[in-house]
């Protein structure tokens, strides 16, 4: 029954929304990367390992990471009072955590590590996306990580368990399971759950989201390798 049904978008229950990943797009930053899932469109910028300017925040036997998420005015239909508010803290938190497991900051003692991301365009699915971004753009910075860390939502609407929710299917649906995971151990790095969902449903959700990570994996390794190899040939 599942598998039969479309979606408002005209996707199957387990398609990603199309998806483009670009490594190194800003010359000034150490590392950056741009992103677009379906209507998202999302810029990362990160500066590091360096040396911490924030005496507060320096660990003398280990290196930190920073992350701040930021929605532009115009990313959403209603125009977004700019500045932090109590959904950006809580995402620029959870993609710290999901990210810091795969950095090895215990390499790089009174450091910092410094993720700026940027939705210029929301649509669904932001925090997810732009964790797959900011781990491109880690690799781009030429810090040494232990695997690249991936985002991929599932969620369930019209009682059906689906990948990767839009904004609307975020909206109307039911629950909300965004996860991040290294794929090459299967370790989950970020996992919430927003809506109701029986036992069955949330592992049957996660599964799914899983399923998602290890796609949109491919295409975070197909960027770093265009902009590798394009780099080695010159
Ligand atoms: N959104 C919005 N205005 C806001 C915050 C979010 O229109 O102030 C939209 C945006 O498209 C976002 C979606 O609602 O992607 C879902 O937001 P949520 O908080 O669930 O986080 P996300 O799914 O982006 O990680």
């Amino acid at each position: 029954m599942m598998s039969e049904m479309i979606r408002e978008d005209g996707r199957k229950y387990n398609e990603l929304r199309p998806i483009k990943i670009e490594a190194g797009v800003l010359e000034r930053a150490d590392g950056s990367a741009y992103l677009e899932v379906g209507g998202n469109k999302i810029l990362v910028a990160v500066y590091g390992p360096r040396e911490s300017y924030i005496r507060r925040l320096l660990e003398p036997n280990t290196g930190v990471i920073r992350c701040r998420y930021n929605m532009a005015p115009f990313s959403v239909d209603d125009r977004k009072r700019p500045g932090p508010d109590r959904r950006s803290s809580e995402i620029s938190k959870i993609t710290a955590d999901a990210l810091r497991p795969a950095l090895m900051l215990e390499n790089y003692p009174r450091s910092m590590v410094d993720i700026y991301i940027e939705v210029i365009e929301a649509e669904g699915g932001t925090r997810c996306a732009g964790i797959t971004a900011a781990s491109v753009a880690l690799v781009d910075a030429g810090i040494p990580m232990k695997d690249i860390v991936v985002g991929c939502a599932a969620g369930k609407v019209n009682d059906e368990i689906i990948l990767d929710l839009s904004e609307v299917e975020d909206k109307e649906g039911q629950a909300d399971v965004p996860i991040a995971m290294m794929p090459r151990t299967g370790e989950i790095t970020l996992l919430q759950s927003d809506g109701d969902l029986s036992q069955e449903e949330f592992e049957e959700a996660i599964n799914l989201a899983m399923e998602g990570c290890r796609k949109v994996n491919e295409i975070q390794k197909e960027a770093l390798m265009k902009k590798y190899s394009a780099e080695m040939s010159d």
